[in-house]
């Protein structure tokens, strides 16, 4: 019987009869749907389906697939059964059924909405969402099968059986010029690039779109380089070297707009974005202060020590940082998760983190003040641990002692005021070498077993907010994590790295391997469902870590090398 059919005879059943319909259905010669999962209920989530077609019906040819273009080709896919659906499918109100796709924002991540199968018979597979149709709980078959049997057929018909391959090409191409470009930063012993023309703020605090009527970029002379691209393009613009720079310039001339363009270079963006050729090397890591926040077992001593409880900061674990040790720790994770760039903004910086002035210091004797600033620190973690810093201070002259080059901003552009800064600078003291940073290991991801009740483990909610039973992990600091489909992966990564942790192998090596895994096997790998992955989308290693270290409910062994057998002395697990 046809899937029509067979909608057409369930039409006012109970809506369990939907169930009826699971499994594979010819549409038309090059459209075969599958409905993986069927929604139990109207009000539950919306059932899983899949599509595929001949990769040769699509006209796209193997080699614009090759290397990483079936992540770009992925994406503009999408992209293209998104306004499908918007244009054959419309959401027609509460019980006329829905259909749906994960749809990207202004990056091009790889995500398992679309992906191409090889073998004798290459495939595009869409993973979309189908919501059927109901009227109170009962089945709408007719509805059902205009969604399923005429929409979801015009939808594919435009979105991948009518291509502009033109189209396609030059979204492959930007998105390889984009990787390429960032791999020669590397090369180049550069941490950051943003080309002449780039278009960096955004349209609204709450819209990632490119501003109307933005001053785009333009590179200072000293800091201007030229870069040939695969595609045979040339571009000009800002290089920004390793070591530690300096962002200043008066409120609201543009400083952080400057910064988070560089936050978010780490991404690959969408032709017409603005920041398509501001790129930044993949580790980097934004950091900020977190007030309230957990911390487990992160040796922040470097930074804070001798606290008036007599606290052993080597190991510092707590349920509610403050704004300085929260930095810290951050810190210290960061170089942990592999960070070779650190992103630091004064507006979001806790001051006495940042810096101490001469005053301070002399009012306040050394040995009565635990925080040593990252002013003291900056130039060490550069030279023993070659990490770099950008830092945005427009508040304070003392970072100009020990920074390697200054740029201002002005009216949003960009001068390169070093030489004139150096006039300013006075001589420093030698810093403390710069500690290695340790690799915990982690003994239990979760709760424990027993205050679990019946959980399905951890679920993401939203971008910013992942659950496990009555435990959240809070993301909201984590500016670098950019679409709800990498929170979901996280999740995902979290429920397969449980099983794994042991309390003998680090973090590092668990998230290390686990990201070879899913670059060998492809990210439906981490999914928990089998056929139908649901939306995925890769996340950095770099915000796995930054979950992980957010979860009030870990528990890490300790780290502390003077310690033969590592004991196990817990960080605070605690419910909230
Ligand atoms: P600062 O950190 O120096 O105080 P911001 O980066 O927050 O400044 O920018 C202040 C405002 O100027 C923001 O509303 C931002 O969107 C806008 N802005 C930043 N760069 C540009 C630009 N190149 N053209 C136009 N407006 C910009
Ligand atoms: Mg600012």
């Amino acid at each position: 019987m046809t899937l029509a059919n067979t909608l057409h005879q369930i039409d006012g059943s109970g809506y369990g009869a939907y169930k009826r319909i699971s499994g594979t259905h010819r549409l038309t010669n090059d459209i075969e749907l599958s409905v993986d999962r069927v929604q139990s209920d109207p009000f539950a989530p919306p059932s899983l389906i899949q599509v595929r077609v001949p990769l040769e019906s699509t006209g796209i040819v193997p080699e614009t697939l090759a290397g990483v273009g079936s992540v770009a080709a992925g994406d503009h896919l999408t992209r293209r059964v998104v306004r499908a659906i918007g244009e054959h499918a419309p959401h027609g109100g509460k019980t006329a059924g829905k259909l749906s796709i994960d749809t990207p924002g202004q990056q091009v991540l790889e995500r398992t909405s679309v992906v191409f199968t090889n073998g004798p018979s290459p495939k595009v597979v869409v993973r979309m969402e189908a919501a059927l149709p109901a009227q109170g709980r009962r089945i709408r078959g007719r509805a059902a099968a205009t969604l399923l049997t005429k929409a979801l057929p015009k939808v594919i018909n435009q979105a991948l059986l009518n291509i502009s391959h033109r189209d396609l090409d030059d979204a492959v191409t930007l998105f390889a010029d984009q990787i390429a470009l960032r791999e020669m930063l590397v090369e180049h012993d550069l941490v950051g690039f943003i080309a002449d023309g780039a278009i960096l703020p955004r349209a609204a605090g709450n819209s990632d779109v490119p501003a109307h009527q933005a001053v785009p970029f333009e590179s200072p002379a000293s800091l201007q380089r030229s870069f040939t691209l695969p595609s045979g393009r040339v571009l000009t613009g800002m290089a920004l070297p390793r070591g530690v720079s300096l962002i200043v310039g008066g409120g609201y001339h543009g400083k952080s707009t400057l910064l988070r363009a560089l936050e978010h270079g780490v991404y690959n963006h969408i032709g017409g974005d603005g920041r398509e050729f501001a790129v930044t090397v993949d580790d980097a890591v934004a950091l900020r202060a977190e007030d309230g926040r957990s911390v487990a077992n992160v040796d922040i001593a470097t930074f804070i020590r001798d606290l008036p409880a007599g606290t052993d900061t080597t190991r510092f674990s707590t349920t509610n940082a403050s704004g300085s040790t929260s930095q810290a720790a951050g810190l210290m994770e960061a170089l942990e998760a592999g960070a070779t760039t650190l992103l630091i903004d004064e507006d979001t910086s806790a001051t006495n983190f940042m810096i101490r002035d001469e005053r301070m210091r002399k009012l306040v004797p050394r040995e009565k003040e635990p925080i040593t600033p990252l002013l003291d620190r900056i130039r060490t973690l550069w030279q023993d641990q070659g990490v770099s810093t950008v830092l945005v201070a427009g508040g304070s002259g003392a970072f100009l002692d020990v920074v390697d080059r200054v740029v201002l901003l002005d009216h949003y552009r960009v001068f390169d005021i070093t030489s004139r800064a150096q006039q300013l600078a006075e001589p420093i003291e030698e810093q403390e070498p710069f500690p290695t940073p340790k690799h915990r290991i982690p003994k239990r991801l979760g709760p424990p077993k027993n205050q679990r009740g019946s959980n399905k483990g951890w679920q993401a909610k939203g971008l910013r907010s992942i659950r496990h039973s009555n435990t959240t992990i809070d993301l909201t600091a984590l500016h670098q994590l950019v679409d709800p489909a990498q929170t979901n992966s996280i999740a995902a990564i979290l429920r397969a790295l449980e099983n794994e942790v042991n309390g003998a192998r680090s973090l590092t090596d668990l998230i290390t391997q686990l990201f070879d895994k899913i670059q060998h096997d492809g990210l439906e790998t981490i999914s928990p469902f089998r056929g139908h992955p649901g939306r995925l989308a890769k996340p950095r290693p770099q915000e796995v870590f930054a979950t992980i270290n957010r979860n009030r409910s870990v528990a890490m062994l300790d780290p502390g090398p003077s310690t033969p057998e590592m004991p196990e002395t817990e960080s605070h697990p605690d419910q909230q």
